[in-house]
């Protein structure tokens, strides 16, 4: 459920028209709305408890600072891959104790910033990484505490880009090595051992894989203990997926997987982290574009719209569905037209859509892209020096630009020419 709805024939982020932000920030430009933020966020809190846990918001699929202030101000915790994300959660307000860094390659550098400004734990994927955090924790006098990524060897079922649990997978170490990789750190004076992380991929549609990985994880807390390991959190990754395709598509709710969590890891006496990115951003969010023309194909016709593959590239990255709806409602009962939606960049694959039907448009015609929160702003790019597209927050009867669109000179005064030339 999110909170983009028609009133009176104009779609409305909550209180806010979508024509009117169109009117006055331009177009193509991303909308989030507080409300479906809020309440997917609070899903998962509901999920979880009574378990002791923490949710932290993948800050990868939404990394704006008033989107994660938004999160934050609720009790959110921040799941982080980089260095800028780590310093986007505190800039927004986010406290280090709310913070875990996670990532294949974090540098020295990541590390430092993020031992000096404070940080939950470290979600460490390799032995040369755990080696190099200890490294760095001890020259600045610090203890990092980290939890190992451990790659349980299942499948996800989802898009191979971003699948992330099999075995030939870069991500984490072996789950049948964890206990000389677990013993190592042990022995090494800048950690401390403070649980177990996993993640398994995203956009899972089906709760069989958690579950496969969640059992792996019990077991592997039961033999840690033993071992002397006092395994006190259990991070268990994001993942869960978000029905793309509205009218045919009904992925487990955040309610099912909280009860999966606790039928498999409840009885551990762990507190409970997760990741979820996609969950609460995805369907927070629309893009909205505008018709440039209508342009009749040999086969059918395209909408050529403003918005492009770098304003939304996961039509073309990952082959993505995304419902395409007019911001002025069809009348009832309007006869469908089928169009192949395409943007301005020159490659065919800045498709968004073929032969979808859709209620027929003409140019200058406003349309929103749904569930594009996750993985949409974030992956924008100026490829075809197009202007980075803006984003807008709505909170009940209020907006406000979060990102403004660069002007073209302020994208041209970014390049230099050198002096020699
Ligand atoms: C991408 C990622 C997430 C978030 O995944 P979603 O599918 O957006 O929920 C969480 N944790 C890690 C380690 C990730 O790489």
């Amino acid at each position: 459920m999110d909170h983009f709805l028609y009133h009176k024939g104009t779609l409305h982020a909550e209180d806010v028209s979508l024509a009117e932000i169109a009117a006055s920030v331009g177009t193509p430009f991303y909308c989030y709305s507080t409300a479906t933020l809020t309440r997917h966020f609070r899903l998962f809190q509901e999920a979880l408890s009574p378990l002791p846990h923490l949710v932290c918001f993948a800050i990868k699929s939404l990394s704006n600072v008033a989107v994660l202030k938004t999160l934050g101000d609720l009790g959110a915790g921040m799941d982080v891959v980089s260095a800028g994300e780590y310093l986007r959660a505190k800039a927004a307000g986010v406290p280090g104790e709310r913070i875990v860094f996670s990532g294949v390659g974090k540098t020295h550098e990541e590390m430092r910033i993020a031992l000096e400004g404070g940080v939950r734990q470290f979600n460490v994927e390799s032995e040369p990484e755990m080696r190099a955090l200890s490294e760095v924790a001890v020259s600045l006098g610090k203890i990092a505490p980290i939890a190992i990524r451990v790659n349980p060897d299942v499948d996800a079922k989802t898009h191979a880009k971003i699948a992330t649990g099999k075995k030939e997978n870069k991500f984490g170490i072996p789950i049948t090595r964890a206990p000389e990789v677990y013993a190592e750190a042990a022995r090494l004076p800048g950690l401390e051992v403070v649980g177990i992380d996993v993640h398994i991929g995203s956009q899972l549609t089906d709760l069989a894989p958690f579950e496969q990985a969640y059992q792996k994880v019990a077991d592997l807390t039961r033999t840690l203990r033993a071992q002397g390991h006092a395994i006190r959190r259990l991070d268990l990754g994001g993942g869960l997926g978000i029905p793309y395709e509205r009218a045919n598509s009904a992925p487990p709710l955040p309610s099912e997987y909280g009860a999966l969590i606790k039928r498999t890891l409840g009885d551990l006496g762990c507190e409970i982290e997760i990741e979820p990115g996609r969950l609460i951003s995805g369907n927070a969010g629309v893009l909205v574009s505008r018709v440039i023309y209508v342009k009749s194909g040999e086969e059918r016709d395209f909408l050529i719209v403003d918005a492009a593959m770098n304003d939304l590239v996961r039509p073309s990255m990952y082959d993505a569905h995304h419902d395409i709806v007019p911001v002025t409602e069809a009348a009832p009962a309007t006869e469908a037209h089928i169009y192949d939606v395409v943007g301005p960049v020159c490659e065919t694959g800045d498709t968004f859509a073929k032969a979808r039907p859709l209620a027929p448009l003409k140019a200058g015609d406003l349309i929103a892209f749904r569930s594009a929160g996750a993985y949409g702003a974030v992956m924008a790019s100026e490829y075809n020096s197009r202007l980075l597209v803006p984003e807008v927050l709505v909170k009940d009867d209020q907006y406000a630009i979060i990102r403004a669109r660069p002007t073209y000179i302020e994208m041209l005064n970014r390049d230099s020419i050198p002096e020699w030339l």
